[in-house]
């Protein structure tokens, strides 16, 4: 039976993997779960499983919200919340699906302590990457990406080290913008901004399909879970979504991983590994198949892929830079506060204007981020 905590359980990932682990009751058994204000969510879905520690991450502290734990169960509030969630109930594997940089503390506390990890946030690695990296080298812990791209690459690689590799190619959707024309994709609407063609997924990871941003964030997800050289890390865009993404070696050889368009493949591989469980999504039917495209993506139409390129090879406080001020423009853009072009503008402007910060610790990573977001919430 492996234990497993869920943070980000009232999320479109989150409530993915609680399907699988109520398929498999008998394999798997939830410590721990959070959310960060779906209260009622959580408490019903803590009590249904048997969970033995809720993190409500919004707030520092709720007494009705208290009142209402049934005994033997824990409450945690805030980011202690979140961190004392890696470890309640002592789980085997932590699946961090909770959005932005607040991946970032639990992730690090689960390296520390050894304990496996199933990596859904990618703003963690974004703005840590180099300090994951570090903490790998002496860390217990396995790390398993969810991120259907990169656990593609991570079943490419198969535990074999990049000697040889050509480079990694990541698929990319094209979201709902690909055959839009550059004019009207600056004036979208967060309506249309949210209609992803082949996943539904959280608002603000549908926003980064749209500003191609999402494929900016997994080129440095994969610089660092793979410790490849970004411009060995090449985009292409697959309309389809089948082929979920592929490696390249220098004899011309190329390994793909293909599967269903659906999330809960990723996560039931990351818990059930290094067992392959029966498939809950079901399979492909190739002669289905008629049309597999491939397109290169347009950088003019969607410059956040190029700036997420540029801050990677950067380096430094840049991915940090960044990423803070998408995540800040993208609520903004979904509280209709700004327009869609603004985002973008947004990150070009920080990055821009904030080259001297500094990202070589984590205070120093959350000052940072913290700096950058205030500046975009009251200037742009
Ligand atoms: P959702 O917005 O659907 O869910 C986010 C979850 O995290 C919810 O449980 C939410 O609680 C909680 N949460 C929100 N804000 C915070 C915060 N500041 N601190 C702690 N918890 C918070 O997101 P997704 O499930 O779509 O995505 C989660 C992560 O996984 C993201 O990093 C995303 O990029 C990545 N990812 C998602 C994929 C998908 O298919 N959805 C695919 C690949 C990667 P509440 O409900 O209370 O708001
Ligand atoms: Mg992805």
């Amino acid at each position: 039976m492996k234990k497993i905590a869920i943070l980000g359980a009232t999320g479109s990932v989150g409530r993915q993997a609680l399907d699988i682990i109520e398929k498999f009751p008998d394999r798997f058994k939830v410590t721990a779960l959070t959310a960060h204000r779906s209260s009622d969510e959580l408490l019903e879905t803590a009590k249904r499983l048997g969970a033995c520690y809720v993190g409500l991450t919004g707030c520092n502290g709720d007494l009705e919200f208290e009142k209402k734990v049934p005994k033997g169960m824990k409450a945690g509030f805030g980011i202690q919340g979140l961190v004392e969630s890696c470890t309640a109930g002592n789980p085997d594997i932590v699946l961090i699906a909770v959005v932005g940089i607040a991946g970032l503390p639990p992730l690090i506390e689960c390296l520390d302590r050894g304990i496996d990890v199933a990596l859904a946030n990618k703003e963690s690695l974004v703005c840590g990457g180099h300090i994951v990296k570090q903490k790998q080298k002496t860390s217990k812990s396995e790390l398993f990406p969810v991120d259907s791209e990169l656990c593609a690459i991570y079943q490419c690689l198969n535990g074999v080290d990049t000697t040889g590799l050509r480079r990694i190619i990541l698929t990319a959707s094209g979201g709902p913008f690909f055959d839009w024309d550059k004019e009207s994709i600056q004036k979208a609407t967060v309506e249309q901004a949210l209609c992803h063609p082949n996943w539904r997924m959280g608002k603000k990871i549908t926003v980064d399909c749209a500003t191609y941003m999402n494929k900016g964030l997994e080129i440095i997800e994969a610089r660092w879970l793979f410790d490849v050289p970004p411009d060995k890390i090449d985009v292409v865009v697959h309309r389809q979504s089948i082929i979920h993404s592929m490696i390249e070696y220098n004899d011309g050889a190329v390994i793909a991983q293909l599967g269903p368009t659906d999330m809960r493949q990723p996560i039931q591989y990351a818990f059930g590994h290094p067992e392959r469980l029966n498939s809950v999504v079901g399979h492909l039917d190739f002669t289905q198949l008629k049309t597999l495209t491939f397109d290169v993506p347009d950088t003019d139409k969607f410059p956040c892929l190029k700036h997420a390129q540029n801050a990677i090879r950067a380096g430094g406080a840049m991915p940090i830079i960044m990423n803070a001020a998408n995540e800040a423009a993208v609520e903004l853009f979904l509280e209709k506060k700004i327009a869609f072009g603004d985002i973008e503008k947004s990150v070009a402007f920080a990055m821009n204007k904030f080259s001297d910060l500094k990202a070589n610790t984590l205070i120093e990573i959350y000052t940072t981020d913290k700096e950058v977001k205030d500046y975009v919430y009251h200037n742009i």
